[in-house]
């Protein structure tokens, strides 16, 4: 084996495999995975392996959008078989919401140059005959969606990466991982030691145990997920001898999505009664191996899906599958350099391994090599939570995530689930005069404020909601009067020492303001791309106050660890300082309580 590397990436799944085809590609051929078992032994075996393009953030659409026409490529440069069925896919819309949803992803991917079509009801029947079309409004139809063999597909980002001068080594268990102080890392396997320049945390099922080594949590739980095979399909037998194979179908009203398995259907459900699983842990003992079947869980599914699809219920069962798979609390990968640590970076949390694990394994590896990744990677990455997440609020949220798979998602949407987490000083006074609260990086602030029996919530909706009239009203009152604001979800830092200055000059991209004045200026990446968007304070020559968006602290404290001079501290102190915003024509007057200040003209 090996004893010194670049890269160790820990995980021989479809992400690590992918993570390590990716470096290879990009010019790094002295990496290395290091496997327990076989590869495929976590969530891979057991997967389903459809694939998809729909996603609510446009950067991850057109991520699994690059993923899927790998698979092409991949079998080209191997050999070797994804097992790919391109076989289309409908996501049915039985009501006017769903199908607002529907088309507004379809505006989306006109832009990104994605081939989806909205198809009405007799198309629906047309394309996918085993659905019953009673009650449905309409599709999005994607030619793209498919599935594959999830352990001939590994193989082949494994053989890929192998050609490009990568080693995998299997049955290696990794159980230390050490840094020296000049930031490389001491793997410490089964087999012996390995000094590598970079670790990725691609350990899946155990991202969790693989973290803990080195001290790291990373917010992400395991769920128990089912799908069901039938024995054979006259509908699907007699489609196949006119050599048609039968599309996906994904039912949000039912939480399934179906597709042709062998002459039978195959039908998998995020029901409501959902199961997290390993809530204290994944063991290391939990092998290549199923969960028991659990018809329970799942019984409201399958009785709708009897409806949706009736030649289900005559066709027998044939298998079972159900297993566990992670997600994040947002449901998005967690991928990228991890804040706070030096060369160590997160390839876990992937919900989709065959929908994202490709896109997942272009950005790390561009991360890694180039120092930055073609395109936002705001929505997946491992910096979009905070120091302030804890398991107590990731579970509540990942149940949240599972059951809302299907669901309409609206703009500006709040979930519920681990709320209220952190709180401002404001937060009873305002909750008392009528807040409709919003979240940010975990902590509550106020949208808007409702009045008399106004509801205490934004009804989501795609088109103008009730939160409109609130905003006029607020918006008019500043104009005309005066308003206040709390100010606590700002990021803010202290930047002092003798070289702050110098040090904000170098970082920032505009100027830097003299004593007892205020600058805007953004920040940009080495390739000029916008990280940021800063008012700087000055507060004296050595010392500037930097206020920026409250969501990208972790992000920003990130860049600025990664750029740090000599002679500069920088201290996040967002959550330390908190502070009010007045405005509008008017001078308030400033008689408590601070509520009668509040948006009254
Ligand atoms: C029933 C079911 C159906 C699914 N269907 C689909 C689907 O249709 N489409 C889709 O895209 N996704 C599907 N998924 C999800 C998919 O399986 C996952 O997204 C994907 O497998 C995640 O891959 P991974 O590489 O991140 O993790 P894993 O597959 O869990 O791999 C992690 C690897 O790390 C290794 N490892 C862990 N710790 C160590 C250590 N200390 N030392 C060395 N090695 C270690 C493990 O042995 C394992 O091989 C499904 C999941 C389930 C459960």
């Amino acid at each position: 084996m090996k004893i010194t590397t670049r890269v160790a990436v820990i995980g021989g799944g479809v992400v690590g495999a992918s993570v390590l085809y990716h470096l290879t590609k990009l010019g790094w051929s002295d990496v290395m995975l290091l496997e327990r078992s076989e590869l495929t032994s976590g969530s891979t075996w057991h997967a389903a392996g459809g694939f998809h393009t729909l996603n609510g953030d446009t950067n991850m659409a057109a991520l699994q959008g690059y993923t899927i026409r790998l698979y092409k490529e991949l079998e080209e440069l191997t050999g070797l078989s994804c097992g790919l069925h391109h076989v289309g896919g409908v996501t049915l819309a039985d009501n006017q919401d769903r199908f607002d949803m529907l088309v507004a992803e379809r505006a989306k991917h006109r832009f990104m140059g994605l081939e989806t079509e909205i198809v009405g009801p007799d198309e629906i029947k047309k394309i996918a005959p085993v659905t019953n079309v009673e009650g449905i409004i309409g599709g999005l139809y994607d030619p793209l969606d498919g599935h594959l063999d999830p352990s001939g597909t590994t193989h082949a980002y494994a053989k890929a990466a192998r050609m490009g001068g990568a080693t995998i080594e299997t049955h290696t268990m990794v159980k230390e991982t050490n840094q020296r102080p000049d930031g490389t890392w001491d793997v410490v396997t089964d087999k012996g030691t390995i000094h590598a320049e970079h670790v990725v945390n691609a350990g899946g099922l155990w991202a969790r145990e693989v973290g803990a080594l080195a001290g790291v949590y990373f917010p992400l739980h395991p769920m128990e997920h089912q799908y069901i095979v039938t024995d054979e399909v006259p509908l699907i037998r007699d489609m196949m001898a006119d050599g048609i194979e039968h599309p996906h179908v994904m039912d949000p009203a039912g939480e399934s999505y179906l597709r042709q398995e062998g002459r039978g259907l195959c039908i998998g459900f995020y029901e409501q009664p959902c199961r997290p699983w390993a809530v204290d842990g994944t063991s290391y003992n939990f092998g290549q191996e199923l969960l028991a079947d659990d018809f329970d869980k799942i019984e409201d599914s399958i009785n709708f899906a009897y409806k949706r699809f009736p030649d289900l219920e005559k066709a027998g069962v044939k298998s079972v599958i159900h297993g566990p798979f992670t997600f994040a609390p947002d449901g998005n990968p967690l991928v990228g350099p991890v804040p706070g640590m030096r060369n160590y970076w997160s390839a876990c949390g992937v919900m989709a391994g065959f929908s994202q694990g490709g896109g997942v394994g272009l950005m790390l590896a561009q991360w890694m090599v180039e120092g930055e990744c073609e395109r936002d990677t705001m929505a997946m990455d491992v910096a979009r939570f905070g120091d302030w997440i804890t398991p107590g609020y990731t579970l509540p949220k990942v149940i949240e995530n599972y059951q809302k798979r299907f669901s309409v998602s609206y703009p500006n949407e709040e979930l519920p689930a681990a709320r209220p987490f952190r709180q401002t000083p404001m937060y009873d006074v305002f909750d008392e005069m009528g807040a409709v609260w919003g979240q940010q990086f975990g902590l509550e602030v106020v949208n808007y404020f409702a009045q008399g029996d106004e509801p205490r919530f934004e009804t989501p909706s795609f088109r103008r909601s009730n939160a409109f009239e609130a905003t006029a009203r607020e918006v008019k009152a500043v104009r005309e009067a005066v308003g206040i604001n709390e100010t606590h979800n700002f990021g803010k830092y202290l930047v002092t020492g003798p070289n702050a200055r110098a040090w904000l000059d170098r970082v920032m991209a505009g100027r830097v303001p003299q004593i007892g004045r205020l600058s805007l200026t953004p920040m940009l990446s080495h390739k000029g791309r916008l990280i940021g968007d800063f008012t700087i304070s000055c507060l004296g020559e050595e010392a500037f106050q930097l206020t920026a968006s409250y969501g990208s602290q972790a992000y920003h404290m990130r860049w600025f660890e990664q750029n740090e001079m000599e002679g500069v501290t920088v201290e996040n102190v967002s959550d330390k300082l908190t502070g009010f915003q007045i405005a509008g024509p008017k001078r308030a007057r400033c008689s408590p309580p601070a509520h009668a200040l509040m948006c009254r003209p």
